[in-house]
């Protein structure tokens, strides 16, 4: 693996350097999604789609063809994800970043808090920057293409125009230049990230009824959260927490009465076809 790592390095160190960290970038991210919205598609969709169907938050299926394209669409966030890692590199290279090499330059407990920072930052990063795209100037050119599935798959987690790809892309940014932290952390952040994002968009409901009403589950965001939120068209903006949207009235009314709903249902409900 040592000439592996020579060639790595030796490109960092030559005019193709943008070229060689997009598509590292571009690889890395197409496999942590394959890594997670593989699984959660064939098990929930495929092998165990008669045996959950009560837990399903939308009864209906979209069409094969929406699906395919959540698919593509999340690849061309990809080489966007890999523009952004460009930029970061470049600030590395500047020195403007803040990670630091030895986890015991901070020690473990920081480790541990820079993990539920970096959750915290992006939950909020994320509220207003998704708010923001709501907005109907914003709408049709950043953020339509996510809102074309009213009931998204697994493969829709990266379904963006490269506009809004290149927004979403924005925290690894704002969390390199601003919150210290040892570069693994950062990569146990974006898996955390990408496993809650798959779960937004899964389309079942897994965690046990109750959960939305009860008092720490009310502040923590649910498939039936995101799910609303596709098929609204608005409302329901958090990520990770719905603080955002219960202190800014963006919680959809019904959204816990939904979520008992879907989580009440008969488990023997089978689909129609
Ligand atoms: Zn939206
Ligand atoms: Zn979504």
């Amino acid at each position: 693996m040592d000439w592996l790592r020579r060639t790595h390095f030796a490109l960092l160190d030559s005019p193709w350097f943008p070229l060689w960290i997009a598509t590292v970038v571009f690889v890395l991210v197409f496999l942590r999604y394959l890594l997670f919205a593989g699984p959660a598609y064939l098990l929930c969709w495929k092998w165990l789609r008669k045996r959950l169907h009560f837990r399903r938050i939308q009864l209906k299926f979209p069409k094969p063809g929406r699906v395919r394209k959540e698919f593509l669409w999340s690849v061309s966030t990809f080489a966007i994800f890999g523009v952004m890692g460009c930029i970061v590199f470049a600030c590395a290279r500047r020195g403007w970043t803040v990670q630091y090499e030895r986890i015991s330059d901070y020690g473990w407990s920081y480790y541990v808090f820079s993990l539920i920072l970096m959750v915290v930052v992006h939950d909020a990063y994320f509220y207003w920057t998704h708010r923001a795209m709501h907005h109907k100037s914003l709408f049709w050119l950043f953020h339509r293409v996510h809102h074309v599935s009213h009931n998204p798959s697994p493969w829709a987690a990266f379904s963006f125009h490269p506009l809004e790809a290149f927004v979403q892309s924005g925290i690894t940014l704002v969390l390199t230049l601003a919150v210290p932290h040892h570069p693994s952390a950062l990569g146990i952040f974006l898996l955390f990230m990408t496993l809650m994002n798959v779960l937004g968009h899964l389309g079942y409901e897994l965690y046990p009824k109750g959960f939305a009403s009860h008092p720490v589950g009310r502040w923590i965001t649910t498939s039936t959260h995101h799910n609303m939120h596709h098929y609204r068209g608005k409302g329901n903006y958090g990520i990770y927490f719905n603080w955002w949207d219960r202190w800014c009235g963006t919680l959809h009314p019904d959204y816990e009465e939904t979520y008992e709903e879907v989580t009440l249902r008969p488990r023997d409900l089978q689909p129609d076809a």
